[in-house]
Order: structure tokens, then sequence, then C-alpha cells
């Protein structure tokens, strides 16, 4: 099952590239928000999978909003990938790097965003989301509670998020302005052949600079679920962003960072691409 949000409004996948509105095809049942749904998500799930109806809407990219657009909270994992944690120099975490990135940062996955002064880098990852409330969840039970996966990137400006002496200011400098595009469909885990193992990356300007597999993650997602449930509920509706693979700009040599005027597009398996151009201040 394919979820997506259509111009602020919710739409269910129907074939390849069909959809159709939630609230008139449910006849009301459920209403047209993209984010309250997670909080009956069980009960739309069901809903979804008996519909059996034509599309009457086409799924244009340029209509495509965040699939998961005021999320109570957003957790990141930092250095979860083993090269990734090899490149920044530093040695495998013994526990989740967590951080957030601030809610109001999430956007779309097309169009542009706006390049903030400073070095704005890119990390392509997945992203969960939690579709029932989750306290204490063991990994063992934790599939249960995620209602799918999307693409992520968590777009970074690394001269904030070092400044200073310690601590880091990991939040702010990966919290600017549409710094969290999502999208472009939230995607149910029955449609991947093993969830926990999808290739992903991202290409700026049509040069690949980033390609892994999910597998490769040091913390798996429901290692990351038990871990995080431990200390405070996980709600229908948060984020997890599960962390980035090696090949990010700031790691090279020379470095190389997103400018105004490029195109980045990011991808994770069976779930689809984003396509973001950056573009100078507006102010
Ligand atoms: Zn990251």
């Amino acid at each position: 099952m394919r979820v997506y949000n259509l111009a602020g409004r919710l739409a269910l996948g129907v074939g390849a590239d069909g959809a159709v509105d939630v609230e008139t095809a449910s006849e009301g049942r459920f209403t047209s928000s993209p984010q309250a749904v997670y909080e009956r998500w069980d009960e739309f799930a069901g809903w979804a999978r008996g519909f059996a109806g034509p599309a009457t809407l086409a799924v244009d990219p340029a209509r495509l909003e965040a699939p998961v657009p005021r999320p109570a909270q957003v957790f990141a994992i930092g250095l979860n990938y083993r090269d990734h944690a090899a490149e920044a120099g530093l040695a495998l975490p013994d526990r989740p790097v967590v951080f957030t990135k601030f809610p109001a940062s999430v956007t779309g996955p097309n169009g542009d965003i706006e390049r903030p002064a400073g070095s704005v880098d890119f990390e392509a990852e997945l992203v969960a989301v939690i579709g029932r409330r989750a306290e204490h969840v063991a990994a063992a039970d934790a599939w249960d509670h995620i209602a799918g996966f999307t693409a992520g990137q968590d777009l970074s400006e690394r001269e904030l998020q070092f400044a200073g002496s310690a601590p880091q200011q990991f939040n702010l400098g990966k919290s600017y302005r549409g710094f969290a595009p999502i999208g472009p469909a939230l995607v149910t885990l029955d449609e991947f052949a093993d969830p926990g193992d999808l290739e992903l990356g991202c290409q700026v300007n049509g040069r690949q600079m980033q390609k892994a597999r999910t597998a490769d993650m040091i913390f798996s997602i429901p290692q990351l679920v038990e871990y995080l449930s431990a200390v405070l509920p996980l709600l229908p509706g948060d984020l997890i962003f599960t962390g980035t693979p090696s090949g990010i700009g700031w790691a090279r040599q020379p470095k190389e960072l997103l400018q105004a005027g490029d195109e980045l597009v990011t991808w994770v398996e069976t779930i689809g691409r984003m396509r973001h151009r950056f573009v100078a201040p507006q102010r």
C-alpha cells in the first residue's frame, strides 16, 4: 500500500501511478488529513487493503507534499552505518546517537529548498513512520508499531552543526527551513521483500554520491524502536530518520557541498525518488 499527500489531502495509491482521495473514497469515514490518519492507522490500513475501486486521481509529482507533514516528534540517528562512521573518523557507537530535526523543517519530496549560508550537505536516509503508540516495545515486537517507510534527506549545515565547544548543535544545524524533506509516498512494510535490506542513495546534478543498503545499519530499526521507546513514547505519525551511509559531501577530499542551483535526487528502493533544487535565500 502506498499513501500520498496530494496537495494537502490524504490519497491512497491505486495501480501503478493512480490514486483515490481517501475522504471521498471512504465516504467520510476518514478525513483528508495526511497527518491525522496515523492516529487511526490500523483501522485505516484495514479499510485501504479492502478498497477495490478504480483510480480517480493521477499522482502528479508537482502536487505531492510530505506524506507525514506535521509529526509530533522527529528522531534522527547519527553514525548508524559502519562505512559512514569510518569516513567520519569515529569509532562505531556502542549505543544509538540520537538527535532531532525540529518538525517545522519537514517539507515535501519535490521542489526548491533555500540554501542558507555555510556548508550545506546531503544525507540520504530511510525514514520509519510510527503507526501505533510505542512504549517499552521490545525489538521483536517493533515492526508492529511501524506504519511504513518513506525516503528522507537529513540536510545538514555543517558549520552550525559543529560550531562552538561541546555540545555540538546537531539539532539546529539540521533544522533549517526545508531541511527534512520526505516522500514521495508512505509505503507499508508488506511491499518490501525484506524491510531490513533496501538500497538507498542520492545524486547531485546527476552524479551518484551515496549508494548503500540498509542492511549495513549498525542499529536496526527494531533496535532503534526498542531503544527510543524505553525512554519516551513514540507517537503515531512520528518519524525516525535512521542514519546515512558513506559518501556525504563533508567527508570528501576536497569537500563537495551543495550550492545554489544544484539538483539533489534521493531515492530508496521500492519507495521512489525525491528531487530538490537549492536556491539562494530569498531574504
Ligand atoms: Zn543523518
